[in-house]
């Protein structure tokens, strides 16, 4: 069925807003901060926290990036007036990074100050490689005055070791993800899912045996294994690492990790700019629309998910 995941893929850029909307609709909270917050509720009634992102990157114009400051912001006091278990992601070149650098870092430590006067976290996300060196730039410029931020290491970039090791001696609170921007050439990322699990677990070790925080995030079983046999191997705390995964993926195995008394994080974006995430979605994980089609006859059917 590979040709045809990966047909499907392909056109999905012309297929239409409605329908992509259709089959995207399970992964995402909706368009507006209410729509956010109404899913985290029902994230913590379930005992799982959430970082809320909201959707847009490679942005042009300053007005946009401070457009997405104002509703982080809303975002941070819903959080704090509800009294709701959960942070936020940004992306970096939302924030402006491809517009002033400069810029950016002011924005997101704006955030960042935000955050820490309410006791909450601001979580920045890995985007393509060519922002990589900026972003841990950000990340260690932030980190010398704040504890509440954090960044993400993407296994299957070939550097991911050098990183960590130039990060470490910062105590990073990171996540550790696979790595989504499915383009990138041979000799930046392993393209061997075999290496990259690997790597994976290399760097997972890594981290937790010099007492960094880690948001293991994927859905992996092999890779959630991996974290399980760590945390038991170094007889971690709950509180030294937390499971993430994203909103509308396997319900089964985020219940499992949950009922086994770990901690798990839901990655819930929201926002207008839902098309082009629905699309990356789905282009760098074909495997998704089996999960779609899946979902769509469960629901013929009546079944739950
Ligand atoms: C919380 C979180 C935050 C992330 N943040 C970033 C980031 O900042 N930067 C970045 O580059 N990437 C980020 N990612 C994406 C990540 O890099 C991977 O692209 C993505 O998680 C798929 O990898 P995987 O570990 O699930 O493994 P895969 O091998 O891709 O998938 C493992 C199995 O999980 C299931 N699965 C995976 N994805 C889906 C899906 N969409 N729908 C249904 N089933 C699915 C399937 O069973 C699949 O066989 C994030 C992922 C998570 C979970």
């Amino acid at each position: 069925m590979n040709w045809f995941n990966n047909l499907i893929a392909t056109i999905l850029p012309i297929v239409p807003r409605p329908i992509v909307k259709i089959f995207s609709r399970p992964y995402l909270a909706g368009e507006s901060v209410d729509d956010a917050i109404r899913v985290v509720k029902d994230l913590n009634a379930q005992q799982m926290c959430a970082t809320l992102d909201l959707l847009g990157e490679e942005v042009k114009v300053k007005e946009d990036s401070l457009n997405a400051l104002k509703i982080y912001t809303q975002i941070l006091n819903a959080i704090d007036r509800e009294k709701l278990d959960a942070n936020i992601s940004v992306k970096p070149t939302h924030m402006g990074l491809k517009i002033d650098k400069e810029f950016c870092y002011t924005n997101i430590k704006s955030l960042v100050e935000l955050a820490k006067k309410l006791d909450n976290f601001v979580r920045i996300d890995m985007e393509d490689s060519s922002c990589v060196d900026e972003t841990i730039e950000l990340f260690l410029r932030l980190r010398k005055d704040y504890d509440n931020v954090g960044t993400v290491f993407q296994a299957y970039l070939r550097r991911l070791l050098d990183d960590i090791n130039t990060t470490l001696p910062h105590k990073p609170n990171l996540r550790l993800c696979k790595g989504a921007y499915y383009w990138e050439k041979r000799d930046v990322v392993f393209k061997e899912p075999e290496i990259v699990n690997c790597n994976f677990s290399y760097a997972l070790e890594k981290l937790l045996s010099n007492d960094c925080y880690v948001g293991i995030a994927t859905h992996d079983e092999k890779v959630v294994w991996q974290g399980l046999k760590l945390i038991d191997q170094l007889q971690l705390k709950p509180e030294q690492y937390e499971f993430q995964m994203l909103l509308g993926v396997d319900h089964e195995l985020r219940r499992i990790i949950v009922n086994e008394g770990h901690k798990l994080r839901i990655y819930v974006p929201f926002g207008k700019e839902w098309f082009a995430y629905s699309v990356r979605r789905l282009k760098e994980n074909p495997k998704m629309v089996n999960y779609i089609i899946g979902n769509l006859f469960n629901k013929i059917l009546g079944r739950k998910q």
